[in-house]
């Protein structure tokens, strides 16, 4: 293990629940509760007002509600928690090419690797100047722990909520870990922690006494040796960047080769799109783009594009499936195609994230118009998900508060402006119309031309 406290895990405070505070003034200092507003509903994220009703992540929609009844419920917008994140993990770049992402909003960075910092002081340096960079370009308040291992440093994290650094110094571990709950180590959920309760371990530093032999006949070889480690406050996990070996992807077979070019290009895209759908309806967004080709001979070649940053987005994984195809010569035939994505990034939140995703309104363009029994394509009736933007010709920007029985109360209000005032108008009003999240923080112009740049760069 090493000996300073150069891994550090970044939590951001109550991510989704802060986004939605920042984006809309007259929630802050509020309770905000966020997650699928449907039967069966969980929350994903809430805020800390929220939180002190007994309101928590996972907690099933209809419990908050009799908690917290005058809280704001919100639909997620995981467009823009995405975009924010995507803030967030390029600070989190700059300062070692070793990042792990655990979540949107969470993460372990290896300073040492990236030069960042070698010894406690420059760790904390690099922590303290990450928090405000993080607040300067989101707007927003991240938790920091410094440690020498990742346990150690989500710890101290943890420690540190909200809105702060908490850094464990090397040799003082194990003093620090004895006291704390078997809950606090990785990998002991309600059950191992009932059945460690029932043995009569309760602390780490009971785990720690009961002694090696002892956890592996209370849990099994594996998860017993792990836990003992754990409790001695050894954990050797290297920080990894990438997990190289997930990946989604599709390919088709063809009976019979395809020799058209334009064809080809139309399967690719056909194939990007299919494999979009698949990363999408499992929460994941991957950096690298692969395409596979097998041709008439049966050689198969594999090109790939690796992103700035993750995606999900359609346009970005078929511009750059295609553009893997230009490299590719076809003439004589092709046989199989694919695409795939990897350097993936997975969420914990997953299945929240799926459940959400069920009931959030598809795009236009992902969404076939419902067909009646005569075949004949209906008008989709317009759904205003709670905490969505909208724009109205007349009122300008604002959310959906809420909506029913043919009406829509919207707030008019920006990042940037004072709490505003409520109005409410009829569903199919024609002035009123679905808008895009507004940035949180205003940019500079400058800055604005500067991060453009990257944008496109890294799509
Ligand atoms: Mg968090």
């Amino acid at each position: 293990m090493r000996t300073a406290p150069t891994i550090l895990h970044l939590d951001m405070d109550a991510f989704f629940a802060s986004v939605e505070q920042a984006s809309k003034p007259s929630l802050r200092g509020k309770a905000v509760i966020v997650g699928g507003l449907g039967p069966r509903g969980v929350v994903a994220t809430c805020s800390y007002e929220a939180r002190v009703f007994g309101v928590h992540s996972a907690m099933p929609m209809a419990q908050a509600r009799r908690l917290a009844p005058n809280a704001a419920y919100l639909v997620p917008r995981f467009g823009l928690y995405r975009s924010i994140s995507d803030q967030v993990m390029r600070l989190l770049r700059a300062l070692s090419p070793l990042v792990e992402p655990l979540s949107l909003d969470e993460a372990f960075v290896d300073l040492e690797a990236g030069g960042a910092a070698w010894d406690e002081e420059s760790a904390l340096l690099a922590g303290v100047r990450l928090r405000t960079d993080i607040r300067a370009v989101t707007g927003l308040t991240g938790s920091v722990g410094l440690a020498a291992s990742k346990m150690l440093a989500k710890i101290a994290s943890e420690q540190a909520k909200p809105d702060g650094l908490v850094l464990i110094e090397p040799g003082t571990e194990r003093a620090l870990l004895g006291p704390m709950p078997v809950r606090t180590l990785p990998g002991v959920g309600p059950a191992t922690g009932d059945h460690l309760r029932r043995a009569g371990i309760t602390t780490v530093e009971e785990i720690a006494e009961a002694g090696e032999d002892e956890l592996v006949r209370l849990l099994g070889k594996a998860h017993g040796h792990a836990l003992y480690a754990m409790a001695l406050a050894r954990d050797d996990r290297p920080v990894v960047a990438e997990r190289e070996t997930k990946s989604v992807s599709v390919e088709d077979t063809y009976d019979v080769d395809i020799h058209d070019r334009i064809r080809v290009a139309l399967e690719v895209q056909r194939l990007a799109d299919r494999c979009v759908r698949r990363l999408r309806g499992a929460g994941l967004s991957g950096r690298t783009i692969v395409l596979k080709v097998r041709r008439y001979d049966f050689s198969t070649l594999t090109r790939s594009e690796t992103l700035r940053g993750p995606t999900d987005d359609q346009a970005v994984v078929r511009e750059a499936a295609a553009r893997l195809l230009d490299s590719v010569d076809t003439t004589g035939g092709v046989r199989l195609l694919g695409v795939g994505v990897s350097g993936l990034a997975d969420y914990t939140q997953e299945d929240l994230f799926a459940q959400a995703v069920g009931e959030r309104p598809e795009g236009p363009a992902e969404e076939e118009a419902p067909e009646s029994a005569d075949g004949a394509t209906r008008p989709v009736e317009r759904r205003w998900p709670a905490g969505h933007d909208v724009l109205h010709t007349e009122h300008g920007h604002g959310w959906v508060q809420g909506s029913g029985l043919g009406r829509v109360t919207v707030r008019f209000e920006t990042p940037d402006s004072v709490p505003g005032r409520v109005r409410t108008f009829r569903t199919d009003d024609p002035a009123l119309e679905p808008a895009d999240p507004l940035p949180l923080v205003a940019r500079r112009p400058d800055e604005a031309a500067d991060a453009e740049g990257q944008d496109r760069s890294s799509a």
